[in-house]
């Protein structure tokens, strides 16, 4: 279908939006209805070639030479202006996303001034490593390493949460002073192109930031990866696309981090309050429909509670209210695209054929006239499968969780722990010995105890396995978007 488009997304590059061109471009498709909102002008080979360029002679014109507290007003800058454009910022969200207004303002828009004041600080407070070198022959040297920018770094991120991952990434990499090319995911364009009108006005120079819009194999992801200015990559998406981004990369030997996919399990010992419980779990398997890579999918409870954390689990998935965004009732908003929808389905098909008790959803739900054009989807329970299904052991990335019982905690952990992927878990107990051991011995990036999703953004943040390679937040994103250079110098 040909969009008139009310709106068109541009590309940014070299500080000015880049005119579009009708003829390469596709639509914006907001997924609460199915409608057609904007266009977006698809970047190609020489508009991606030109932004690494901008960012090139942005760094030679001295911006990785700027001092980190000229740096740092920038960001806070740029965090005070997001606040100021709040409500443009929640419309790009949710025209992109569709998902409930009430989550946008509490939790993915709110999380970009957080990532600016936060580096913001954190690169403040960052002093260098240093040495003093006493050798047995009486000579003495002092070492210190500095810290110079990583240069043109790629930052490329998914649809789930496109504003909260984009300026996870931006926030650091502008605050160690490098020029970045950003490449948003041709599902939630909006608010990447919107940042820029914030960074420009917080008075970054031009050419630091720039973004380029389009899809990844022979589009604008390919060729920002291809392209040989490019000193880095960070990447956030799937592990199938995340070992095709590293080998792309490899052959130019540049620094990669992969933030990747999961198959996130929770562990229920049978000490818990069991609504506290359900309450928590009830987040980690529902929250933004399941499309949160720390989301869980896997679910094993101690025999004993088994049935009562089953039965509240199913009752509140009975209370999400799936509606429109802008309604505050609403909890839970539809899949990103009909594309995804169809990939989720076939796993609940594959559920039923795998044996899956189904306890509640399975399919598509009725959300009414304005919204069934949508790519809704129902939130789905099973018990009946276990860790040999496929449906437990690949990535859905929708409302879905296998449930299972389990006898002993080595059992609870050998299941847990049977995954090809690492990204996060949740233990829930209230032994806090077990919690804590449990907790360490989970194959993860991220152990939970007895909470879900909750964040230090100093704190290290990133899985193992299938998971990703890395890790960024806090120290380790000032690691990953610099380079050291240790001086020695003889006293
Ligand atoms: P995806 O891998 O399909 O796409 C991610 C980004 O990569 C998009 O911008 C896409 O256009 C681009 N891309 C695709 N092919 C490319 C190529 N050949 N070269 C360069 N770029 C390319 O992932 P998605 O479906 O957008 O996102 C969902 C996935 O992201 C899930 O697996 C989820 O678990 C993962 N995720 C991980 C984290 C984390 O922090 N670990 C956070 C959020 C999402």
């Amino acid at each position: 279908m040909t969009a008139q488009p009310s709106q068109w997304i541009r590309n940014y590059v070299d500080g000015a939006f880049v005119d579009p061109v009708p003829t390469s471009a596709f639509d914006a498709v907001d997924p609460a209805t199915g409608a057609v909102y904007g266009r977006v002008h698809e970047a190609d080979e020489q508009i991606v070639d030109r932004a690494v360029s901008s960012a090139r002679r942005a760094l030679a014109n001295g911006w990785a030479d700027r001092s980190v507290a000229d740096r740092v007003a920038i960001l806070r800058r740029a965090a005070d202006l997001i606040e100021e454009r709040f409500d443009d910022f929640i419309a790009a969200e949710l025209a992109d996303t569709g998902k409930p207004v009430t989550q946008a303002r509490a939790l993915d828009v709110a999380r970009a001034p957080m990532n600016f004041r936060a580096y913001a600080d954190i690169v403040s407070a960052t002093g260098q490593e240093s040495y003093v070198t006493e050798l047995a022959d009486g000579r003495r040297a002092l070492n210190y390493a500095i810290r110079k920018p990583l240069g043109v770094v790629a930052i490329i991120v998914p649809w789930n949460l496109p504003l909260l991952l984009l300026t996870w990434k931006v926030a650091p990499a502008l605050a160690c002073g490098n020029a970045v090319v950003v490449k948003p995911s041709e599902d939630t364009p909006g608010t990447a192109s919107l940042l820029a009108e914030v960074l420009e006005q917080a008075g970054l120079p031009r050419g630091v930031y720039n973004v380029v819009h389009g899809f990844g194999a022979d589009s604008a992801g390919q060729f920002l990866t291809e392209h040989p200015g490019i000193d880095g990559v960070t990447f956030t998406g799937s592990s199938a696309t995340g070992t095709h981004v590293m080998k792309t990369v490899a052959p130019r030997v540049r620094p990669v981090s992969l933030e990747l996919g999961g198959k996130n399990a929770a562990v229920v010992f049978d000490d818990v309050d069991v609504e506290e419980v359900v309450a928590g779990l009830s987040r980690s398997i529902f929250t933004n429909t399941g499309q949160v890579c720390l989301c869980t999918e896997r679910v094993y409870i101690q025999r004993p509670v088994f049935d009562d954390v089953v039965a509240g689990l199913v009752e509140n998935a009975a209370k999400l209210r799936l509606g429109a965004p802008m309604d505050e009732a609403t909890t839970t908003g539809p899949l990103i695209s009909d594309k995804h929808r169809q990939k989720v389905l076939g796993y609940l098909d594959l559920a039923v054929q795998e044996g899956a008790e189904v306890l509640c959803g399975g399919g598509i739900p009725d959300v009414g006239m304005d919204l069934n054009g949508g790519s809704w989807i129902e939130p789905t329970l099973w018990t009946g499968v276990d860790n040999t299904d496929r449906v437990m052991r690949e990535e859905i990335f929708g409302p879905v969780a296998g449930l299972v019982p389990f006898d002993t905690e080595e059992e609870a952990i050998a299941l847990a722990n049977d995954t090809d992927y690492g990204l996060a878990s949740a233990v829930w107990t209230k032994d806090l010995q077990r919690g804590h051991r449990v907790g360490a011995k989970m194959n993860v990036g991220l152990s939970w105890v007895n909470t879900w999703y909750l964040r230090d953004l100093r704190a290290p943040f990133g899985g193992v396995g299938l998971s990703g390679i890395g890790r960024e937040g806090g120290q380790s994103s000032l690691h990953f978007y610099s380079e050291p250079t240790n001086l020695c110098i003889q006293l």
